[in-house]
């Protein structure tokens, strides 16, 4: 169930409601919105009598909610959220654009990286200390170590850290190191994670599962919500399919997909969503033509030498011009061509 507040009712309205769901032995969700404030209810297992609500000053109306998530959909929040990231922010006027290597192997190569990075205008570095790698014996990734350097790259070039956790001790340190959660492909349906995620303070970027639906995805989403975190990002970064000719799919319909229902920014991975470097600049440009909110995009310096995902790598040069070809791009794009 849903409750949306009249224009102009008063914080006092709003607690009252709030406070109704918590005797009731439910979870209130407040979402300001433009003109009017809804409460999401999460924690009931059957339907509730929207009696409890109706007759409460400054309630507009209680809905019920019939699809499956509650929080992220528009019903909800209509206007599309903008995610704080420090002073940065994902699904505002300005394409988001978080680059950097698939993992951190060295002070040298992360930084080196991080320059051009920084001297493309991109506000989001990128980078694993954690990897989830399908071999036991391939590169794990420096682990705290690689967050250490992750934290130096910040200090140096202001730029956002976004680094992915693997489990909960993982979450700890990115906590302490980094500026943005990332939850892998791998592990989009852990749900002890995401409920962990849920729980933190910072902002998450949950990439769809290598097989998950739209609705398996946008519930990942309503996991981390729940729990009263409501800063999440969506990233397409595509899927299992018979295609050959592509490492995976990128589902770049997926992109207006979530429009459609949710308010959460989404952005596109050219990177896992090909891997191939010849492909990822045309799909970096196809992923802001649909209207994702930005793009995460893999770059390296010596991509030959790369421990891990070397095959989709751009290089420094590569990478500068697809930025330039975005923005293009996204400038030419008026709001209303979105969907
Ligand atoms: C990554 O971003 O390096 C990564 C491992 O991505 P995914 O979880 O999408 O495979
Ligand atoms: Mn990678």
């Amino acid at each position: 169930m849903l409750i949306v507040m009249k224009t102009g009712a008063t914080a006092a309205e709003i607690d009252a409601v709030v406070r109704v769901i918590g005797e009731l032995g439910y979870r209130a969700h407040p979402m300001p919105g433009a003109a009017r404030t809804a409460i999401g209810i999460t924690g009931n297992q059957s339907s509730i009598d929207p009696s409890h609500f109706e007759n409460l000053p400054g309630v507009a109306e209680a809905v019920r909610v019939s699809k499956p998530y509650k929080l992220v959909t528009l019903d909800l929040h209509a206007e599309k959220t903008v995610v704080r990231v420090g002073d940065a922010s994902i699904g505002g006027d300005e394409l988001a654009i978080i680059a950097g290597p698939c993992a951190i192997e060295s002070r040298a190569q992360a930084f080196a990286i991080a320059e051009a990075v920084r001297r493309s205008g991109a506000r989001f570095f990128r980078g694993g200390a954690f990897k989830p790698r399908t071999s036991p014996y391939a590169f794990q990734g420096l682990g705290e170590e690689g967050l250490q350097i992750l934290a130096e790259i910040r200090y140096t070039y202001g730029l956002k850290i976004v680094t992915e956790a693997l489990d909960e001790a993982g979450m700890d340190l990115v906590e302490r190191y980094g500026d943005m959660i990332q939850i892998g492909a791998r592990s989009m349906q852990n749900f002890t994670l995401l409920r962990r995620a849920g729980k933190s303070r910072m902002p998450v970027l949950l990439k769809r599962g290598l097989s998950a639906t739209l609705d398996e995805w946008l519930l990942a989403a309503e996991y981390i919500m729940s729990e009263g975190n409501y800063q999440v990002v969506l990233c397409e970064r595509g899927i299992r399919t018979f295609s050959q000719h592509t490492r995976n799919t990128l589902d770049l319909a997926a992109v207006p997909a979530v429009r459609r229902v949710s308010h959460l920014p989404v952005i596109v991975d050219p990177s896992h969503g090909t891997g191939k470097n010849y492909m990822v600049t045309s799909l970096a440009r196809a992923g802001v033509a649909v209207g994702a909110d930005g793009l995460i995009v893999e770059v390296h310096n010596l991509p030959d030498q790369a421990l891990s995902d070397g095959a989709q790598a751009l290089t420094l040069e590569q990478y500068e011009q697809l930025v330039v070809e975005v923005r293009a791009i996204h400038e030419v794009m008026a709001p209303a061509s979105v969907t």
